[in-house]
């Protein structure tokens, strides 16, 4: 997962990209990375890290032009190196093209080998560098063209954006698996991963990004083409549940009323008699809501957060996510002491995280503690830019929910149903991927 955003503007655009960048940081926090058009040549920044410790105002001031794009990154199948870094550069016909992706290919390996065998030599190990190759090698000054070729050999969840010839351009995979939208601010132009990141530099989302579509945005305005293709949008449901923010309206759903419904449904579906309804923060909290007052239970802030923490799931290494859950959610012991209470998070991976919670609030006194969980069980990986562990460490793909719940020791244990998903985003669940429920991957992951 990691985010993007594109500007165009008749003013400097490097202080609006890092202030949206910075609202898209719970979209990746290993790295982020900004490249400016200023009419002559792309000038660019990468650092590792979060993004307000990777740009001064001084770097900002040097990383002067009208149009600009920018990555937060986090690290999914290639590895944490400064070399991945995104956005990548390349030259074509004596055009610089500066590239930033979020999404995964399922065909990377396959499609890189076929390129080195003809001699190319890559600079990174990240599929988004496929992409550009691709892109330049199409390139005949149509850049349309280049990419609805590149489109038929790419395989996968992608939403780009790229500056090519003083043009910011943006496309989506056919099946829209991560998010894109577009907006306005007066004569500025803004393509990005979320609306947060358009609202927050002072302008208005107008719409999605469709899947499969493609858009140039240059002096004389936004231009839509499409790439045809079979596949329909099966836009990713975790977006939903868990990674995108609160804020974040996607394809017409907004995530707060989606989690909040959810947390209405799973009472409706899995009803609880406790003291009170806990949320694990963030994504927890709506539902937690949601549950509470279908519930007419009492609402309460059982686990304190440390806000200057990133995500537990998306820390590399097992070491490191069971630190951080410790560091991350401290028991309140003042609020569940004493009480039973019914535990909403968004989703159990490993187990780790759950069963650490669960432990350390009996520690603080709580009497029972129940657990609801806003998604079926993860059974299946995610190929699609997700770091979904593989299926041997997925708790649910090996243990029933009944062997889940002593596992991590709740005194009982729900997920929301399928159909409590679908009715949470009032859409047919055909609109979504949910391939890690059910392992029905609307791109064959062994595709070559
Ligand atoms: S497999 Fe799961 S996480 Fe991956 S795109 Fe599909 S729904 Fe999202």
């Amino acid at each position: 997962m990691c985010g993007v955003i594109g500007i165009y503007s008749k003013s400097n655009v490097a202080t609006s990209l890092f202030y949206g960048m910075n609202s898209l940081q719970h979209r990746g926090q290993e790295a982020t990375g900004m490249a400016i058009d200023n009419g002559e040549e792309i000038l660019r920044k990468r650092a590792m890290g979060l993004v307000i410790d990777a740009y001064t105002e001084e770097s900002l001031r040097e990383l002067a032009g009208n149009i600009g794009i920018g990555h937060v990154r986090y690290s999914t199948a290639e590895g944490s190196h400064d070399y991945n870094i995104q956005p990548i550069m390349g030259f074509v016909g004596g055009e610089t093209i500066a590239i930033a992706n979020d999404g995964n290919l399922v065909n990377y390996q396959v499609l890189r080998e076929r390129l080195e065998e003809e001699g190319m030599m890559f600079q990174t190990t990240n599929d988004t560098e496929v992409i550009l190759y691709l892109i330049t090698r199409y390139y005949d000054g149509d850049i349309v063209a280049a990419i609805k070729k590149t489109m038929k050999v790419i395989k996968g969840a992608y939403s780009v954006t790229a500056l090519v010839k003083g043009k910011v351009v943006a496309f989506r995979d056919p099946n829209g698996f991560r998010p894109l939208v577009l907006g306005r601010d007066e004569d500025d132009v803004i393509v990005a991963s979320e609306n947060a990141a358009i609202e927050i530099i002072g302008g208005q989302m107008t719409r999605d990004i469709g899947a499969g579509e493609i858009l140039v945005i240059d002096e004389t305005g936004i231009h839509s083409d499409h790439f045809e293709s079979e596949d329909t949008p099966k836009n990713c449901i975790f977006e939903y549940v868990y990674f995108a923010r609160n804020d974040a309206t996607l394809d017409d759903i907004n995530a707060y009323t989606f989690r909040r419904r959810c947390g209405e449904i799973l009472w409706e579906e899995a009803p609880c008699d406790v003291d009170l309804v806990v949320p694990v923060p963030d994504s927890g909290i709506p539902s937690a809501i949601g549950y509470a007052q279908a519930a007419k239970i009492p609402y309460g802030e059982g686990l304190v957060k440390n806000r200057y923490m990133g995500r537990t799931f998306i820390k590399p290494t097992q070491k490191e996510r069971d630190m951080a859950v410790k560091l991350k959610l401290n028991p309140l012991g003042d609020v569940v002491k004493g009480k039973s209470i019914v535990l909403l998070d968004d989703s159990i991976v490993r187990g780790t995280t759950s069963r650490n919670l669960i432990h350390r609030l009996r520690e603080a006194g709580a009497k029972e503690v129940h657990m609801r969980i806003t998604s079926p069980p993860v059974k299946y990986s995610c190929y699609y830019g997700i770091d979904t562990p593989n299926r041997k460490h997925l708790i649910a793909a090996n243990q029933s929910i009944k062997e889940i719940e002593e596992n991590i020791g709740a005194d009982s244990l729900a997920f929301i149903s399928m159909d409590g998903l679908a009715r949470a985003g009032k859409k047919s669940i055909d609109n979504y991927c949910i391939a890690c429920f059910n392992g029905d991957y609307p791109v064959d992951p062994t595709v070559i």
